[in-house]
């Protein structure tokens, strides 16, 4: 049971392909890594996968939908993008409190997450005032928000120091662990044998390679 289906999904910019004709499926239940150099297409997949842009051709679903069908969308996805446009003068806590509010999220998720995230001693502080690291945090709270099943986290490391880098691992494990669907994107080979069970390679916009990751590590 697929929670995300590409199928033949391809965008083009001008004469850029980002993304060329990609079929695939990710699965519940595991850490799927989504390996490509910068510029291969990963974030325009997870774009389109929100619905933030609109493929050239195909189509991308979840749970065989596409997103702009699902009824409460951040009860079912939740994501972490690259440049997530935040308010800089908001508080952390007003930023996740305005998504939970317009959302029918309760409110009381918002220290929920705050906490899981490692941000409720800085909840009141302008995110205009934030690291890399903090934004990143408090954008996996943005996307942990809703309990989604299917969590979509674009090159979640960047910015974070080694022990938010070894957190994300766990966080993304252990989201796995309870059946959610993980897609994870990131340029490192290194970081994705840590962390995924399933990987997808692309380059250039094409898929490459799809396959569990101890196949890719043994050869063969
Ligand atoms: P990745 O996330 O793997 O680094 P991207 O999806 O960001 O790759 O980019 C894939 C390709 O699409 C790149 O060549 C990039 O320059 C191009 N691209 C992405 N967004 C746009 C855009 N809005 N306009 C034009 N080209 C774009
Ligand atoms: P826990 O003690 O339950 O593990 P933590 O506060 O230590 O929680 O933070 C990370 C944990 O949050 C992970 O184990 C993760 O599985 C769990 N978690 C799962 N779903 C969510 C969610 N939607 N929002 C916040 N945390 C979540």
């Amino acid at each position: 049971e697929a929670m995300i289906t590409l199928r033949g999904l391809t965008k083009r910019y001008g004469e850029t392909t980002a993304v060329r004709d990609l079929s695939l499926d990710v699965l519940p239940g595991r850490v799927t890594g989504f390996l490509g150099p910068n510029g291969a297409g990963k974030s325009t997949t997870m774009r389109m996968i929100l619905g933030l842009d609109r493929p050239s051709a195909g189509e991308a679903l979840i749970c065989g939908r596409p997103y702009a069908t699902l009824r409460n969308p951040l009860r079912r996805v939740g994501a972490l993008l690259d440049a997530k446009a935040v308010h800089p003068a908001r508080s952390a806590r007003a930023h996740l409190l305005a998504m939970a509010r317009s959302n029918g999220i309760p409110a009381r998720r918002v220290g929920e997450v705050l906490d899981a995230v490692g941000l409720a001693s800085v909840a009141r502080r302008r995110v205009g005032t934030f690291s890399l690291g903090m934004s990143q945090r408090l954008g996996i709270a943005g996307a942990l928000l809703g309990d989604p099943e299917v969590l979509l986290f674009d090159e979640p490391v960047n910015g974070l120091d080694p022990d938010g880098v070894r957190w994300v691992r766990e966080l993304a494990r252990s989201l796995a662990g309870e059946g959610r669907t993980v897609l994870v994107s990131s340029h490192l080979m290194s970081e994705m044998q840590l962390t995924a069970d399933q990987l997808i390679v692309i380059g250039k916009g094409r898929l490459l390679a799809d396959a569990p990751i101890a196949d890719m590590l043994g050869g063969s």
